[in-house]
């Protein structure tokens, strides 16, 4: 039998939905964990990488400096990266604030918000908190991303057919069924 790839997955500035479509392979995870063992992941709750990964998973973009360094050491101990989904594509819908100062969105999200009771309103900030950045960036801003894969989710056929693709050594090419949204 070939040795399982090992698969990590991360969730940045995203909503976990892309996540939700890996899982909504129902019966074919059962395939899936016959080729592949998950090492980081929201699946397996492992919150660090402990072995070299040989195809890491992103969803979502980077929103603040915590996810930079995540998406990082993500590259450095991935041999092939994806990007899954529109936000780590192209920042997706939290990109919208890009359009927005990060001094009036947090106005807006803490100071002006109408359950903000007035004279308690302070934007939260302390240390251990990541720093949020001035804008989302899609995740080929930051590291070389190897994949991309479309779609707010893409499709569980989609996520199967591009792993299955890619482990096999076949192009990442998808099929018109798993890439039209109509
Ligand atoms: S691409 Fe869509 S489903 Fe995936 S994390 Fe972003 S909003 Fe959620």
């Amino acid at each position: 039998m070939a040795q399982k790839k090992i698969i990590g997955t991360i969730s940045l500035a995203g909503c976990f939905g892309c996540h939700m479509s890996l899982l909504d392979l129902d019966l074919k995870i059962l395939e899936l964990i016959d080729l592949v063992e998950f090492n980081r992941s929201p699946l397996t709750d492992f919150k660090k990488i402990t072995q070299h990964c040989d195809i890491g998973i992103i969803e979502g973009g980077c929103c603040n400096d915590e996810n930079v360094h995540t998406l990082i050491e993500f590259r450095k101990n991935c041999d092939i990266l994806i990007s899954v989904g529109e936000c780590a594509i192209m920042g997706g819908l939290p990109a919208l604030r890009n359009q927005f100062s990060l001094k009036d969105c947090l106005e807006e999200a803490y100071l002006k918000v109408p359950t903000t009771v007035q004279g308690n309103a302070l934007i939260p900030h302390h240390e251990d908190l990541p720093k949020i950045l001035h804008k989302i960036y899609p995740c080929h801003h930051v590291v070389k991303i190897d994949y991309f894969l479309p779609g707010c989710p893409p499709s569980s056929d989609a996520l199967w057919q591009s792993l299955t693709n890619i482990m096999s050594g076949k192009s990442d090419t998808l099929s018109y069924q798993n890439l039209k949204y109509d």
